[in-house]
């Protein structure tokens, strides 16, 4: 059995810089992050070890620190957090900011925004809340519900799969054929890197295991993209929840894994693999 990695797989640089700021933040002094700074089991516990508290809302923080994630927040969440007379240290990902600058020069010049994204995750509610008007689509019947506007301006969650964000544009375009529909491109380089390089992988593999936390959107997305090439895929968070026999007559095992994957993760889960590839063997070699 051999293992084959996808060319590109694993943490992003934003995620790698937002937990570096956090650890580094924490050894100054006490800290509250709004939200999952990652959505990985493995780093929240080491976060949770290092003391430093997670909050779901302003109103939680007890610390006089507060950092905003890699997902980012709106101008008014951080607006309101500094009236609390809250430090703010922002670990905003360089490309959600992008996809902020994108979203507001739509609304500025008279579109009504459409977000292509998961309508409660923090990134889509961080790009849509300095918005009074807007609508998030992530399915086919959410662009069937649309009201007609005489201008759409579409952008996309950076983790969203880019094909399926066109595809949605598309439909947009098709059922408002009088309206002016603009797209602006905010799916990030790296979720697409990590798309592409799934695929080709999946291509070639009889069996495809995706590393990455259950709630990680672009961990998912890679879940459904490896999916279309390969009949069996499994989503695991860590090598504990591999199953020895998933790999039974499996010659080409692919491995892929989310943008808040951190490398231990994935060299775990590719030893426990190349384990019951062993255990494979040995079966086979004892079969009659
Ligand atoms: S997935 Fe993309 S947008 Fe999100 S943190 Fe990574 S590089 Fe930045």
């Amino acid at each position: 059995m051999r293992i084959l990695r996808a060319g590109r797989l694993g943490m992003c640089f934003g995620v790698r810089d937002a937990v570096a700021l956090a650890f580094e933040h924490a050894d100054a002094g006490p800290l509250t992050i709004l939200g999952d700074l990652v959505h990985n089991p493995t780093i929240l516990s080491a976060l949770e070890a290092k003391g430093i508290a997670v909050a779901q809302d302003v109103a939680e923080v007890k610390t006089p620190t507060l950092m905003v994630t890699a997902h980012g927040t709106s101008a008014r969440t951080l607006a309101r957090t500094r009236a609390l007379g809250l430090t703010v240290v922002e670990a905003t990902c360089p490309l959600v900011h992008v996809a902020h600058r994108a979203v507001a020069a739509l609304a500025r010049d008279g579109y009504h925004v459409v977000v292509v994204g998961q309508r409660d995750h923090v990134e889509v509610r961080g790009l849509t809340g300095d918005l009074d008007r807007f609508d998030v689509v992530l399915e086919d019947d959410d662009v069937l519900a649309l009201e007609e506007h005489p201008r759409f301006g579409v952008a996309a969650q950076t983790t969203q799969a880019v094909e399926k964000v066109r595809h949605l544009v598309d439909l947009i375009r098709r059922r408002f054929p009088q309206s002016d529909v603009r797209f602006i491109d905010t799916v990030c380089k790296p979720t697409k890197e990590r798309q592409s390089a799934a695929v080709e992988m999946a291509c070639l593999a009889d069996v495809v295991i995706v590393v990455g936390g259950r709630s990680s959107n672009n961990t998912r997305e890679l879940v459904k993209t490896c999916a279309r090439y390969c009949a069996r895929v499994h989503h695991v968070q860590t090598d504990t929840d591999v199953r020895p026999e998933w790999f039974d007559a499996a010659e080409v095992v692919g491995l892929t894994a989310g943008t808040s994957t951190p490398d231990d993760v994935i060299d775990r889960v590719e030893e426990r693999i190349r384990q019951a590839g062993a255990r494979t063997r040995s079966v086979a070699g004892v079969a009659p």
